[in-house]
């Protein structure tokens, strides 16, 4: 594994990877996980799938400041380098990519990558210009790595379908691979923010998986459950939790986001649907999500 933390090294080392497959009459195929590090069990299973797609694994950590709005945890996002060195290196990793902001950002940006519409609701509403932030990186790390395909979690569902959406409005040429969301045992989404957690926190925080389970059992087993019955019962559960402090819930289509109407059946929505909640315990914002197939359900 090579950790490597200027662009044109890396742009340097993938030229003479590619050649060196080329002249043995071969494609050399490229997976890439960006992440912010403090990696955990989440990021691994997105580098597994890379390792198993790909013959070069490439993992960019990189914390964005321009996708962190101006009261939000820049300054204390956690890092462990030791740590996700161990973990890069026991999945199989090829090159590491560690720039500095200085190196992605030597001045501020002018451009920027701005995806419309599917940025405006959830994340995008509560988070102003956090997707912006997000696309302009990602864009540029796509260009610098160039990958045949790139690796992102439902964890982040809205990322995923902006991601996907900026991908193909770009004719960027490149597959995005979504993955499912890994959990603790006792249901909690791995998250790198997990670490802000109060013991108490951590306990109360269970609410996020216990709601969306809930919602998911009410939207499959009872037959007329309405959206908004489904947004009911979700808000119920959330609030049993008096440390949760309810930042969003809806019910959406995916990967399109648009709204669904909140007097239908479920069970009658044609396609995805995306349960998604945002909920702060305390200072820390944690947000889960699950999306359901309903139409083979009928
Ligand atoms: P982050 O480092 O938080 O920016 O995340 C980097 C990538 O890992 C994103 O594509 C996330 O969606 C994904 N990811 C984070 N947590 C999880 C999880 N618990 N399960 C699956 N993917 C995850």
């Amino acid at each position: 594994m090579i950790v490597l933390t200027q662009i044109e090294d890396v742009r340097a080392h993938l030229r003479a990877e590619r050649l060196a497959a080329a002249k043995e009459g071969k494609e050399l195929q490229v997976g890439f996980v960006p992440t912010m590090g403090y990696l955990h069990d989440g990021h691994a299973s997105l580098l597994r799938s890379a390792r198993m797609d790909n013959d070069l694994v490439v993992l960019s950590i990189f914390v964005n400041p321009i996708q962190f709005g101006p009261n939000e945890d820049l300054d204390r996002y956690p890092r462990d380098r030791d740590k996700d060195m161990a973990l890069a290196k026991r999945e199989g990793v090829d090159i590491v990519f560690l720039p500095t902001v200085e190196e992605m950002y030597p001045e501020p940006t002018k451009t920027k990558v701005l995806v419309s519409e599917l940025t405006d609701h959830l994340c995008g509403a509560t988070r102003p210009g956090h997707f912006d932030g997000v696309t302009t990186v990602v864009s540029k790390l796509l260009h610098i790595v160039v990958p045949n395909r790139a690796y992102f979690g439902q964890k982040d569902a809205q990322q995923l379908a902006v991601i996907t959406q900026m991908v193909k409005d770009l004719n960027m040429d490149l597959e995005i691979i979504p993955c499912p969301i890994v959990r603790e045992e006792d249901g909690l989404a791995l998250s790198s923010r997990n670490v802000y957690l109060s013991p108490e926190e951590r306990q109360a925080a269970l609410v996020l998986s216990r709601s969306l389970r809930q919602a998911e059992q009410l939207a499959r087993q009872s037959e007329g459950a309405t959206a908004e019955d489904i947004f009911q019962e979700l808000v119920r559960t959330i609030e049993t939790e008096r440390a949760a402090q309810i930042d969003y819930a809806e019910i959406r289509r995916f990967p399109s986001l648009a709204p669904v109407s909140g007097s239908l059946p479920v069970k009658e929505i044609e396609g995805k649907i995306l349960i998604a909640i945002a909920v702060k315990f305390g200072a820390t914002r944690l947000i889960d999500n699950v999306i359901l197939t309903m139409e083979g359900d009928k």
